[in-house]
């Protein structure tokens, strides 16, 4: 499987600098692509191809006087925005057919300096390299100093650079990691993401957002206000705008490792984990705050997915389609939708009071576990 493990970099000044340089030529590089595919497009020609495009806004650009720092930069570094300008098309025309599940994919849009994150892939053929002192070796970059916080199972395929909205570096490596199955258990679980708790359990266990994710919230919605009020283009909003960034990265810091405990956790202890498809896009039609959220449900689930191939479990998404809120998970009688704001309700034909979460994490677990059973020919007993 592979996967991506990320270690902050401390670049000195003079590489701050090429990097930056090598940022801004990877935009570039990427923005003349898209534009003369665009161009193309306007005047009735037919799709420039991968190779054409590459021969034009890098071979033949670096000849031309107002592209010629382009040499300045890994070529790797510029055939990779390439590479990420003909996946975003890929991606758009495979969305556009229907080959490609999930929300549709616009075409892929200019890139600018303003972005607030900036990144440059080297791969293998770039020649990026470990040194014996353990640094970062990247082609007309430097030595770069990494603090490693954990070891790379393996060699790794690419290396992705990164300067956050916050102004911090990252390196991101690609390694290819076998699967290493944990001894068989019984266990099973039902999992209901939700925003007045993170996430409860078929078990009854109600999973809170830790206390410091909470306040750093705060801070954060609080930061954002302050940066509304500001005056565009003042340097009151720059040191605002910077002030939001720091602290969105700290919440989202906090938020990864608390998804990365509790979702090794839950594939330790259990032989199957299921959780709810949620409609995240109907959620965005109320009033909650859930951006807040959807971004720290998609990436515990991805968490929880990826975990429970490598460790031998299975992980399943119950489908939208399953009510599951509204059946009671003991007799399984449906009794009608029911507002946010009913937390608990009794059971009109077997007259078992439920917890709303809790409930819907039990029919979470029973609706994984009579999937799982139709794909495994009846294996799997059924139980309460
Ligand atoms: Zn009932």
């Amino acid at each position: 499987m592979r996967l991506r493990y990320q270690f902050r970099l401390y670049p000195t000044p003079g590489q701050r600098d090429a990097l930056a340089r090598a940022f801004g030529c990877a935009r570039v590089v990427f923005n003349d692509g898209l534009r003369a595919r665009q161009d193309a497009r306007a005047a009735g020609l037919p799709y420039v191809s991968d190779a054409a495009l590459s021969r034009l806004v890098i071979t033949e650009a670096k000849k031309s006087p107002e592209r010629t720092w382009l040499g300045e930069v890994s070529a790797v570094v510029l055939q990779q925005a390439l590479a990420d300008l003909n996946a975003a098309y890929r991606n758009f025309s495979a969305s556009m057919s229907g080959k490609r599940k999930g929300r549709k994919v616009a075409l892929p849009r200019f890139r600018s300096r303003k972005d607030s994150r900036q990144a440059v892939r080297f791969t293998r053929n770039a020649r990026f390299a470990i040194t014996a002192g353990r640094k970062l070796r990247l082609p007309k970059i430097g030595d770069v100093k990494v603090m490693w916080s954990r070891g790379l199972p393996s060699e790794p395929s690419s290396v992705t650079v990164i300067r956050d909205a916050a102004g911090r570096y990252f390196a991101s490596f690609v390694v290819e990691t076998a699967d290493d199955p944990l001894p068989e258990t019984t266990g099973e679980v039902g999992i209901d993401l939700g925003l007045t708790h993170f996430a409860v359990l078929s078990d009854g266990t109600k999973i809170t957002n830790p206390r410091i994710l909470r306040r750093a919230e705060r801070r954060l919605r609080r930061a954002q206000k302050a940066l509304s009020r500001k005056q565009t283009g003042s340097a009151n909003r720059a040191k605002a705008k910077a002030r939001v960034a720091r602290i969105h990265a700290r919440v989202a810091d906090t938020r990864r490792d608390h998804a990365h405990k509790l979702s090794t956790l839950l594939v330790r202890d259990n032989q199957a984990v299921y959780v709810e498809d949620l409609n995240v896009t109907g959620l965005g039609r109320t009033r909650l705050a859930k951006s807040v959220y959807d971004a720290g449900w998609a990436q515990f689930t991805a968490m929880l997915e990826y975990k429970a191939q490598r460790y031998g479990r299975t992980f399943a998404r119950i489908g939208r389609f399953e009510p599951t809120s509204q059946t009671c998970s003991t007799c399984r009688v449906k009794d009608g939708p029911k507002p946010l704001n009913v937390r608990e309700w009794a059971c009109p034909a077997c007259g078992t009071v439920h917890d709303r979460d809790i409930n819907a994490a039990k029919n979470i677990l029973a609706a994984g576990r009579a999937d799982r059973r139709n794909a495994c020919g009846g294996t799997v007993s059924p139980s309460a």
